[in-house]
């Protein structure tokens, strides 16, 4: 099968170029295919995802899991990892138990546990109820339990033991990544040292950047080995910050992501997140609050084709933006020989934009869903 456009490739974009798919693997990417003016995209990669369409990974039901991929799958998320807020850790045995066969299965990339090991003065939505040091104990069962499944794992750097809780990560193969953190621009680079490679959400949920106070923010963007994570909604981050810290970073170390809801593709209306629960309003979403004033915000309701044109609004061309919702995220998380971009070999995972990159087709494996 061939599918013609203009394929948004690792070297840049082919007008009138061609992608050509062989069961489930692209086997030709070139020009000369004859194609209109849509985009050809890799599938986005979305590294950072709690729900959507009303499911909720959070809770650990496997039907749940594969509602939300569903519903992100229609939208051009081709590969997600399933993101676990802090949660009673034996809320984290089961949902890790109930995940990993749908990891074996291809249905999910992998687990994200998004704490318990955090920050509560920079705890965001996380219930604070829940949030500890880390334990080495713990995070060897889980790891075991999920027999590989674990992918990745976002803890604060200035909580007791969090170095060695980096160390072991990174020796078993799981990504630590540095996020909800109050940690200092020192303790952020020693994070990097012991091998912390992803920052959880740039800017949100972490001790803000000041000039004689760095933070994780400077650190994170200072440092080549990391990948930062950027939500795109037009409400965690202002385009112009979107847009700063997508050039400082550059392509290949800004990572899209969505943070999505279960409230993503509902109408406004009362959720939860984690046990506590969440107002959705214009898209919005914040923790409730008992005098009504608007609480932290709760996550978003945002989709990786929407953060793709949100970046590109905000001034990323359109060949950087898909790197940044594709291939960086796939090699942030060790992906980048299976997916993540529109090269022969890897799996037939493409996106059709329209002109105004709004999703026309997604291919999964080689078939379309859409
Ligand atoms: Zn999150």
């Amino acid at each position: 099968m061939r599918v013609a456009g203009r394929v948004v490739t690792p070297t840049g974009v082919l007008d009138s170029g061609y992608v050509e798919v062989d069961g489930d693997r692209i086997t030709a990417v070139g020009r000369g295919g004859g194609g209109g003016s849509q985009w050809i995209v890799p599938g986005f990669v979305d590294i950072h995802v709690h729900g959507g369409g009303g499911h909720s990974f959070t809770t650990g039901d496997p039907d749940a899991a594969r509602g939300a991929a569903e519903f992100h799958l229609r939208r051009g998320t081709t590969t997600m990892l399933a993101s676990l807020v802090s949660s009673p850790y034996e809320l984290m045995r089961e949902a890790t138990a109930a995940f990993a066969p749908l990891v074996a299965e291809g249905v999910l990339a992998g687990i994200h546990y998004e704490g318990p090991y955090l920050s509560e003065t920079r705890c965001g939505a996380q219930n604070p109820a829940y949030l500890r040091d880390p334990s080495m104990a713990e995070l060897a069962d889980l790891l075991e339990l999920g027999g590989g499944a674990v992918r990745m794992v976002t803890l604060a750097p200035e909580r007791a033991g969090a170095l060695d809780a980096i160390r072991m990560l990174t020796a078993n193969g799981v990504v630590a990544a540095v996020g909800h953190t109050d940690a200092t621009y020192e303790q952020t680079l020693a994070a990097v040292d012991a091998g912390a490679r992803v920052g959880t959400h740039l800017f949100n949920g972490m001790r803000p950047p000041h000039h004689r106070d760095p933070g994780p923010v400077l650190a994170l963007l200072s440092q080549a080995a990391t990948t930062c994570e950027l939500i795109a909604d037009g409400v965690h981050l202002h385009d112009g910050t979107l847009a700063f810290a997508a050039s400082v970073a550059g392509p290949d170390r800004a990572a899209l992501i969505t943070d999505a809801i279960d409230a993503t593709g509902m109408p406004d209306g009362n959720y939860d997140l984690g046990g506590q629960a969440v107002v959705v309003r214009d898209g919005e979403a914040r923790l409730a609050t008992r005098d009504g004033s608007p609480g932290s915000i709760a996550g978003s309701t945002l989709t990786m084709d929407a953060a793709l044109r949100r970046a590109v609004h905000a001034g990323v061309p359109v060949a950087a933006a898909c790197r940044m919702a594709s291939t960086t995220p796939a090699r942030a998380v060790g992906l980048g020989d299976a997916v993540g971009a529109l090269v022969p070999g890897l799996r037939a995972d493409l996106v059709v934009l329209d002109t105004d990159l709004q999703v026309v087709q997604v291919m999964r494996a080689g078939s379309w869903v859409t």
